[in-house]
Formats: structure tokens, C-alpha cells, sequence
């Protein structure tokens, strides 16, 4: 019998479940654009609950909920700050200059977290030569930095420091509910730094798609603008708001399921000789290859022929990112694969 694949490429990978599916089907639904769709109205009241925040708007993605943010807190000519591992600068498809007209400077934190002082030295002095310093984003989980928590204490110093330069600040949520129950702090008192700050559903919660970006009245007010413009102004779409309604009822606390299997697989990796591996604060292990001589793509082909998948995220690096979908047995089904591959490369 042939092994079912195990897909450790991202949590991007989980597939809504049988009970997710029913929800979705028995969904009231209404136009979204006129405020009418009952589930998506429940959602966002329920996320604007969860972090604090006056409102919420639901949108099809997380990366539409970084364009739009910066879009609404910054003018084209403006910069924003950031870590050089951001998803914000790195993967959304230079959708900051391309979309919001506004440049980057990003700060090479410890493990995707910055400090208070390295933000301040990037403001730019006010003159007329530099662009203008305008918001700051900090990623929580910090994704390609391997799943890093912030410290709700450095999100206390560079917020209270980005608010005496006048900085917008955003939090890419796309994972803190994963920090939330990893260390059990409320993702209100995490969120109650920023201006604004969102959540994706589509990850490790398990949805299939969506994300919902909350603020202030003011800010949703803008951000529904733009959500019109970037084309992310749905209809019926509470059929797809109730998967999220779902993720958030049932899908929360099970993420402590992943965090560890995520430490399993540490424990597990760190005793194969050739591999070097970084420990996770939460569900996403980083391994470098450089030992072993062989490419993150060499060495992920020969994985695949076993049954298991991770994603390159660097020439000779590989991430692996736990989910809902796998499960522990198939971590030490990983582990196995991983052991017998790095045999055949010489480790
Ligand atoms: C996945 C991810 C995004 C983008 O979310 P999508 O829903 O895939 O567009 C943004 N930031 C971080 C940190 C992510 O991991």
C-alpha cells in the first residue's frame, strides 16, 4: 500500500475537513459589499473581539491585508520598516512599491525580531532628500526566521518607540494565534500595540482561504476602500467566512498539537549527523544543509520519493512546517525519511 504524502511544505497545506465542509454548506449568506452577509458579520465581530480592535473587514488573503494596511497608513513616497525575512517585503510580489508607491527599509534583526534601537536608527531624519519614515510591520510568528516569537516585551519598546516618531504600526498576525497559545498570553494584549493588525485562516487554522485585517473604525473605513480597489470586495462570501468561523471555534487550541509535533521533529532531526537544525518556539523548523554538501532542491526530491515534502527557503535549506494535517506517527515517518536521506547524501 502506498504511504499517504506528508506535507510539511507549509500549513498553507491543510484541507478542510468533512465537518469544515458541512459548516460551509449549511452557511447564511448575503452581499458582503452591502454589509449583508449574516456570516461574514459574525466573523468579523468575532475578530474584532479576539484582538481588541474597534472592526475587523474580511479579505481573501493575508498578503491583500499587509497591501491594504500599509496602503491606508502610507502615502506613495513614504517607507516602511521591517525585518529583512519579512513576508511583507519578500513574497508578496514587490506589492508595496507596486501597489502603495512606498519603499522598504528593512533591519536585520535577531531571528526576524528587531529592536527598539534598530528601528529608531532607521527613521529617516525630516528633509526633503529622504523619504518619509511612515509604519512599521512586525511579523508575529516571524515565518522564515522559523516560527520566532516577539517577546511581548519588544513589542511593548519598538511600538512605544515607532508612536514617538509618529509610525504607523502593523502586526502581520498571519500566525499569532499560534504564539497565543503558545505561550498564553491573549492576542489582545499582543494586538493592543498597533494600529492595526490581522490573522490569516488559512494556515495552521485550516480554512481554505481568507484572512481578516481589524483597527480602528476609522482605519476599516480606508481599508474598505482599498478593498474595493485591489478587487478584494466579495459577495456571498460567507460560504468561505464560515470555514474561518469554523477554524476559530474549533481549530484554536489544537494548534499546541503542531508546537509539538514541531518539537518532536527538533528532537528527532538533531540526533541525524550532517544536518544542522534550529529549535522552534512554535511549528516551523528550519534545517540547513550546508554540511551535506548536497542543494535544499536535491535534497527535497529524494524526500519526496519517500513520501514527505518540505519547501526550499534557501540554496542549501529546507522549512518544515507542522499542521493539522500531520500527524505524529508521520512525524517519525518524517524522521525515518529524513534519517535514510541523509544516509544517501553521506551524512
Ligand atoms: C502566509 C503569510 C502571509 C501571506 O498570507 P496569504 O494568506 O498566503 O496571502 C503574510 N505574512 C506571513 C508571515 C505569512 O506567513
Amino acid at each position: 500500500m502506498k504511504k499517504p504524502f506528508i506535507d510539511l511544505s507549509s500549513d498553507t497545506s491543510t484541507r478542510p475537513s468533512a465537518e469544515m465542509r458541512n459548516f460551509m454548506a449549511a452557511a447564511e449568506v448575503g452581499d458582503e459589499q452591502k454589509r449583508e452577509d449574516p456570516t461574514v458579520n459574525r466573523l468579523v465581530e468575532k475578530v474584532s473581539q479576539l484582538l481588541g480592535k474597534e472592526e475587523a473587514v474580511f479579505l481573501p488573503s493575508g498578503s491583500m491585508c499587509n497591501q491594504i494596511a500599509t496602503r491606508v497608513h502610507c502615502q506613495p513616497g513614504d517607507e516602511i520598516i521591517c525585518d529583512a525575512t519579512s513576508h511583507l517585503r519578500n513574497f508578496e510580489g514587490a506589492g508595496a512599491s507596486a501597489l502603495c508607491g512606498v519603499s522598504i527599509y528593512y533591519l536585520d534583526g535577531q531571528k526576524g525580531v528587531f529592536s527598539a534601537d534598530q528601528m529608531a536608527a532607521a527613521v529617516r531624519p525630516v528633509e526633503n532628500h529622504f523619504a518619509r519614515s511612515r509604519m512599521i510591520s512586525i511579523e508575529q510568528t516571524a515565518n522564515h526566521a522559523g516560527g520566532v516569537i516577539w517577546p511581548l516585551e519588544t513589542i511593548g519598546e519598538v511600538c512605544s518607540r515607532a508612536a514617538d516618531f509618529n509610525l504607523a504600526r502593523h502586526m502581520d498576525g498571519a500566525r499569532l494565534l499560534n504564539a497565543v497559545v503558545a505561550t498564553g498570553i491573549s492576542a489582545q494584549t499582543y494586538a493592543e500595540h498597533f494600529d492595526s493588525v490581522w490573522i490569516d485562516f488559512s494556515k495552521g487554522l485550516g480554512a481554505p482561504v481568507g484572512a481578516a485585517l481589524a483597527g480602528s473604525k476609522e482605519f476599516i473605513q480606508d481599508a474598505w476602500r482599498f478593498k474595493h480597489q485591489f478587487g478584494g470586495a466579495m459577495r456571498q462570501s460567507g460560504v468561505i467566512a464560515a470555514a474561518a468561523l469554523y477554524a476559530l471555534e474549533n481549530n484554536v487550541e489544537r494548534l499546541a498539537e503542531d508546537h509539538t509535533n514541531a518539537k518532536r521533529l527538533y528532537d528527532g532531526l538533531v540526533e541525524i549527523e550532517g544536518i544542522n537544525v534550529q529549535p522552534s518556539d512554535t511549528n516551523i523548523i528550519i534545517i540547513k544543509l550546508s554540511e551535506l554538501g548536497c542543494t535544499g532542491q536535491e535534497f527535497n526530491e529524494k524526500l519526496i520519493a519517500r513520501g514527505v515534502r518540505l519547501s526550499i527557503t534557501g540554496k542549501m535549506q529546507l522549512r518544515a512546517v507542522t499542521h493539522l494535517d500531520v500527524s505524529r506517527s508521520q512525524i517519525d515517518e518524517t524522521l525515518v525519511a529524513f534519517a535514510e536521506t541523509t544516509n544517501e547524501f553521506g551524512g
